[in-house]
């Protein structure tokens, strides 16, 4: 066992504590993290607020992980001390499902476990990434490439294979136009992916205030949905739209921007239903549809690729002690467009 310094929250928002936790002792596939940034994900707001209930106090969240890695199992092959590594979403899996064995991880059938606010397989609490060290199994563990930062890189572990994964599942490439919702930290990677994918790149964001930043990402176009006009003059032009908004947004008037056979993704995930009328759908044989995060060899695969097509969050640094007041930030859409901690200040 070790004992590490964490951020946590006592009860639903509650203001973060500054405490102490014990990580487990090694088991032989192992390996042990010193956190150097962690990443401050809306989903760690949903969560910490208990916005989609069920939520485990005192909670330590954080699933956008970037560090060193100080030790290692007996068993561990992967990587060795000093190695610069991830840790995303979820920190085990089966790993003998349909979905395990596909590098799908993220829809095991036995359910992952989730980083942080879940129970693990032995029924104890899972702790995250506000956090100095953290423990976890090689499975779940990736490679930074050298040349990316890894206070630039700890967003990716989240922000960036949830825009990066459903683009190439619904194939965003050339010939494609795409359109991104909201221009906060997932939107603002999904810009980067979907221009180095080669798609035709929209933003829709509700004003004009970031177009100038949204252009330097890559994007072709920039429409601020504050403005009636907009919708006429997009109407069923894109093959796929990307929703990375933490809130409810107008589905019929985002699906009537479809082409026929087009489709809406939603990676945000507001905490209330969303509601459309089927015949939205039924007239454009258009498909809603969702994603959650993606594997860990896709994680791998999109953090090569961010360092092959210098792709990179947009970052501000803080201190533990300003966690509290970024996530007031983030909720004021006051972020441009991640805040990482740096944990040395815990
Ligand atoms: P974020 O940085 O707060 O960005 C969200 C963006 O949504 C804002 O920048 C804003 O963009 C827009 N927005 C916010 N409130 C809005 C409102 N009331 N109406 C319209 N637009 C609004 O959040 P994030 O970290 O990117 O996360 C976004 C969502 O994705 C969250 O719900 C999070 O839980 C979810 N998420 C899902 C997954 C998954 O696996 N599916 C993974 C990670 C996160 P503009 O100012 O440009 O309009
Ligand atoms: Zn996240």
């Amino acid at each position: 066992m070790c004992q590490t310094r964490v951020l946590s929250v006592p009860s639903a928002k509650a203001p973060f504590e500054k405490t102490t936790i014990e990580r487990r002792a090694l088991r032989p596939h192992d390996v042990l993290i010193d956190i150097q940034f962690s990443g401050i994900c809306h989903s760690d707001i949903h969560s910490a607020f208990d916005e989609w209930g069920g939520g485990i106090f005192p909670m330590v969240p954080g699933h956008e992980i970037a560090g060193i890695v100080s030790a290692v199992g007996t068993e561990v092959t992967k990587f060795a001390v000093g190695d610069r590594v991830g840790v995303g979403c979820f920190v085990d899996s089966c790993g003998e499902c349909e979905y395990c064995l596909k590098g799908e991880e993220q829809y095991c059938t036995k359910g992952f476990v989730a980083t942080y606010n879940a129970l693990d397989y032995d029924g104890n609490p899972t702790y995250g990434g506000y956090s100095q060290k953290i423990v976890v199994t090689e499975r779940f563990v990736v490679r930074i490439p050298d040349s990316l930062e890894l206070n630039v890189a700890s967003p990716l572990l989240c922000a960036g294979i949830t825009t990066y994964s459903p683009l190439k599942h619904w194939n965003a490439g050339p010939g494609k136009k795409v359109a991104i919702v909201g221009m906060g930290g997932l939107g603002h990677l999904a810009i980067q992916y979907a221009h180095a994918l080669g798609a035709e790149v929209t933003v829709l964001s509700r004003s004009i205030d970031k177009k100038e930043e949204a252009l330097s990402f890559g994007a072709d176009h920039y429409f601020a949905t504050s403005d009636p006009a907009t919708f006429k003059t997009l109407a069923s032009q894109f093959d796929l739209i990307l929703n990375t908004v933490s809130a409810n947004l107008d589905v019929d008037a985002y699906l009537s921007l479809l082409r026929i056979d087009g489709t809406l993704v939603n990676v945000g995930a507001p905490a209330e239903p969303d509601k459309y009328q089927v015949f939205s759908l039924i007239m454009g044989r258009r498909s809603i549809a969702g994603s959650l995060v993606g594997g860990i060899r896709e994680t791998q695969e999109m953090l090569d690729f961010s360092a092959e097509h210098g792709i990179a969050p947009k970052i501000e640094v803080i201190r533990a002690d300003q966690v509290d007041e970024a996530y007031q930030r983030v909720l004021r859409s006051d972020v441009r467009y991640r805040f990482v901690i740096d944990v040395s200040t815990l």
